[in-house]
């Protein structure tokens, strides 16, 4: 009842074009942009995730051939672009954390799909800075690895991972640049916590995979057993 009332006073509306979503249907994702928004499906890469054109005969993506991925297996729900960008954008800096809510439900949705829910052990959502967290008053990854751990009765450990530089955004930067600015800026804090146990890391944006990667290494180092990430966003191979 009391959800119906402020249904009505602040009517829900669409995460990817903020226009009011009549009370019957679906919450969070409207009609129209269901149609338009770009999830990850059909040809991904085997490795990291991203799509990959149909016509070809690889299963495995450039960046995926090229470099070493300390990780086992990736997955992403949506491809990096138009309306999801900007959603991203408004959840990590416009205070929408509410948004957390329903991508964690997309998210869970997801694990649940690729049948990955029995291979994990414990989630750990990737760390942003202790002065970025100051500033913005949450961590979107944190928020989304909230809502999976409660949806798919898995446990979360948001403080055993930290990131102890600032980092430079890795927007625009190379993809050296991104490696070196990613070099040593994060930390276990213990090393019990994980050992012997299947991670599933949690991010917002996956682009080359520096942070993730750096992530995985710094895991498998401290003996994790394997280690998969789970990212809202993924560029595509042939952008
Ligand atoms: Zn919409
Ligand atoms: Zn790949």
């Amino acid at each position: 009842m009391i959800d119906f009332l402020l249904d009505l006073i602040y009517p829900p509306r669409c995460i990817f074009c903020e226009d009011i979503i009549p009370i019957e249907e679906e919450r969070a994702i409207c009609k129209n942009c269901k149609n338009i928004i770009s999830f990850v499906k059909g040809k991904v890469c085997q490795k990291c995730g991203k799509l990959l054109e149909d016509d070809m005969s690889k299963d495995v993506c450039i960046d995926c051939i090229k470099n070493t991925q300390y990780y086992d297996k990736g997955l992403a729900l949506f491809v990096y672009e138009g309306l999801v960008r900007d959603m991203i954008y408004r959840f990590k800096y416009g205070g929408h954390k509410e948004y957390a809510k329903y991508l964690g439900e997309f998210l869970s949705e997801k694990i649940r799909k690729e049948r990955l829910e029995e291979k994990i052990d414990l989630i750990i959502p990737i760390p942003i800075h202790s002065n970025r967290r100051k500033k913005r008053g949450y961590n979107q990854c944190e928020e989304l690895a909230k809502v999976i751990s409660k949806k798919l009765n898995i446990p979360m450990n948001a403080s055993v991972l930290i990131r102890k530089k600032e980092t430079k955004p890795q927007s625009g930067l190379s993809f050296t640049q991104r490696k070196n600015n990613m070099k040593d800026a994060f930390e276990l804090k213990n090393t019990f916590d994980i050992y012997h146990k299947n991670i599933l890391l949690i991010d917002d944006i996956y682009t080359t995979g520096a942070t993730i990667n750096s992530c995985s290494k710094l895991l498998k180092k401290k003996n994790a057993n394997e280690v998969y990430f789970l990212t809202l966003s993924i560029g595509r191979d042939f952008d």
